[in-house]
């Protein structure tokens, strides 16, 4: 076995690195790899293609409704493993799988020999054009994954953090008429925590629509919808008697004294989302907000997601950990970072009804993360259909 393996090594970095041992097992692969002797002269190389997420519900929040999200899923493939990405594109962010194709068609990692030096190659990625965050994203997430698995190890354990301190996540219960709502909330029995979109003029009906139902702790995103801070500060305190853990973006993002207004009379942690995209960000937050929100869609990906958890911790702020429609790949992605949080809303997966990736699970209204190496996912039958 160990002169096939030679040989296999030998074949296999002629062919630069593209072959697999015939009936190999995944874990048999990864032992090829730990000092990556056949990589050294492979090359990575990505691949792209638009998916359209159908969701199970009409989703509305203040600014829009929408029945699908447009994502483009990634590939980067490398001494015979793959490693997986998404960027997922919500209208309202201004990406399209148009604009996300056009970025990706720029990424060259053939140049680079190392799929290890992530700081090195999406610190290129980042410079090669403004914006574009989901498409960043989208090749950090599967160079991650393509990391974890050349180390073989998951990323909730290279970054050093104890998978049983996994939070519940929440689950979010869109805008729609009192009997849809109730009707959502009676689907959610398996959650512990409730997330309500507000930000309209039927906020107060759609709490108390919720609590005709259910006592249930409730998380309340009003996605820049209160736009006068003595109006967003009584609503706080209406919330807080009934429950609520925490508000999102209660005004708009470009409103920055009156929401550091707001924050210091809060009797509820206020988090910053829109306001909150990337790393210097956070910076900008601490003193207006609580707390920021993490989406990997913002961030362009786990390295800069990872950097703004741990300043947001170093400055003694809030952390949550949000995310897009998206299906199970970006999702556990996410995921690896939850047992450092204060709050997850990692239910974008289980809002879609065609998802093809299985990885990081709700099991019980908590997050289990997968064992696996890397983002820990793998393809689901639907994805070869
Ligand atoms: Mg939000």
């Amino acid at each position: 076995m160990a002169r096939d393996r030679r040989t296999f090594l030998k074949l296999s970095a002629l062919a630069g690195g593209a072959l697999a041992l015939p009936g190999s097992t995944f874990a048999s692969a990864q032992q090829a790899h730990p000092s990556r002797p056949a990589a050294r002269t492979a090359r990575m190389k990505l691949t792209f293609r638009p998916y359209t997420l159908e969701l199970k519900h009409v989703f509305t929040i203040a600014v829009s409704s929408r029945t699908t999200t447009p994502v483009v899923l990634t590939e980067i493939a490398y001494g015979g493993l793959v490693g997986y990405g998404e960027a997922s594109m919500p209208p309202y962010l201004g990406e399209t799988q148009e604009t996300a194709a056009a970025f990706l068609s720029k990424v060259d990692l053939s140049r680079y020999p190392d799929p290890l030096q992530l700081e090195t190659i999406l610190a290129d990625i980042d410079a090669l054009a403004p914006g574009n965050q989901a498409a960043k994203a989208a090749v950090d997430i599967a160079l991650h994954d393509l990391a974890g698995k050349l180390m073989n190890r998951p990323w909730y354990d290279i970054w050093g953090f104890d998978k049983s301190h996994t939070p519940y996540t929440s689950f979010t219960i869109g805008i729609d008429t009192p009997d849809v709502v109730r009707q959502k909330v009676r689907e959610a029995a398996e959650y512990k925590i409730l997330k309500v979109k507000l930000g309209r003029d039927n906020d107060k009906e759609m709490i108390e629509t919720i609590r005709s139902v259910t006592d249930k702790p409730i998380t309340a995103d009003a996605n820049q919808g209160w736009t006068d801070k003595q109006k967003a500060l009584d609503m706080i305190h209406w919330l807080k008697d009934r429950n609520v853990l925490f508000v999102e973006q209660p005004m708009p993002k470009d409103v920055v004294d009156d929401m550091a207004w707001v924050t210091e009379r809060s009797p509820l942690p206020t988090i910053a989302d829109e306001f909150c995209q990337r790393l210097p960000d956070v910076r900008r937050a601490y003193g207006v907000f609580s707390g920021i929100n993490i989406k990997l869609m913002k961030s362009t990906g786990m390295r800069e997601a990872h950097k703004m958890l741990l300043v947001a911790r170093s400055l003694g702020m809030k952390v949550m950990l949000g995310c897009m429609t998206e299906t199970s790949c970006a999702i556990s992605a996410a995921s690896h970072l939850s047992p450092m949080i204060d709050w997850a809303d990692l239910d974008g997966a289980v809002l879609i009804k065609n998802d093809i990736f299985a990885g990081t699970t709700i099991v019980d209204g908590r997050i289990k993360l997968s064992d696996k190496p890397g983002i820990g996912v793998t393809k689901t039958t639907l994805s070869r259909t």
